[in-house]
């Protein structure tokens, strides 16, 4: 892994990313390339076709607000996988990989702004310093007060304790990504409620909002629960976002 991190950081520098426009100019450094996404994203990139028209489109959106940001930098590949989900891999503090497999581009069918929101959540996980380290996230779940680290630990003794508190930080750290990812997909220009639309569609393919355990197997599921805290807390964003649209007088 340590390996993997070293060769990706040297890797992803000479990469095209959200936030500048190098390009790779050796056939070596355009296999290495092939060789990292195929690691980090299971699967091998695809870079052409609708799928790939769409997922540019959405990320040319986005990065009017992304380029903004100098400090990260995130390679977006479009994964030739049947995997409905997607995933930040976050090599170092600044360099991160985000890959949207082909399956979740279908999923989203020809809704542009569920599309942009589900990768506006994964941006979210690239720019959140503070859920990189085991520190933040341990932060994180504190600031949550969260009771499950304190009922885990009566029923599972330590383990049940390091049980909760881990789910405590991905679900602590899932919010966040929602809010940044929010943010910017707000600040790009979509419809604030086809974030709604996508937590809806996502909810329909899960089946449970509880994150019952066969919500849970799925890949999907396991990593992105659509839990009642997370669609609070998107009313919450969606309210305050109209608030301040109101305010505006928009
Ligand atoms: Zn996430």
């Amino acid at each position: 892994m340590k390996y993997l991190v070293s060769f990706c950081f040297t890797l992803l520098s000479a990469l095209p990313t959200l936030a500048q426009g190098t390009i790779p100019q050796s056939a070596q450094s355009q296999l290495a390339k092939e060789l990292v996404i195929e690691r980090v994203c299971k699967s091998p990139e695809v870079t052409s076709g609708a799928e790939f028209d769409e997922l540019q489109r959405v990320e040319q959106k986005l990065g009017t607000v992304i380029n903004q940001d100098r400090q990260h930098r995130t390679y977006v590949a479009l994964a030739n996988s049947p995997v409905i989900n997607a995933w930040a891999t976050n090599f170092n503090l600044n360099i991160s990989m985000i890959c949207v497999p082909v399956a979740m581009v279908h999923f989203m069918g020809d809704a542009e702004g569920e599309l942009a929101f589900i990768l506006s959540h994964e941006i979210g996980h690239t720019l959140d310093d503070r859920c990189k380290t085991e520190e933040g996230r341990l932060a994180v779940a504190n600031s949550r007060g969260s009771l499950g680290a304190v009922l885990g630990g009566l029923l599972g003794g330590q383990k049940g304790a390091a049980a909760a508190s881990k789910i405590s930080q991905q679900r602590g750290c899932e919010e966040r990504a929602d809010e940044i990812g929010f943010y910017v997909f707000t600040a790009s220009g979509y419809n604030p409620y086809d974030a709604a639309g996508a937590f809806g569609r996502i909810e329909m393919y899960l089946g449970d909002t509880r994150t019952g355990i066969f919500a849970r197997l799925n890949a999907l599921g396991s990593d992105h629960p659509m839990t009642p805290d997370r669609i609070r807390h998107m009313r919450v964003l969606l309210i305050n976002n109209a608030v301040q649209k109101a305010g505006r007088g928009q």
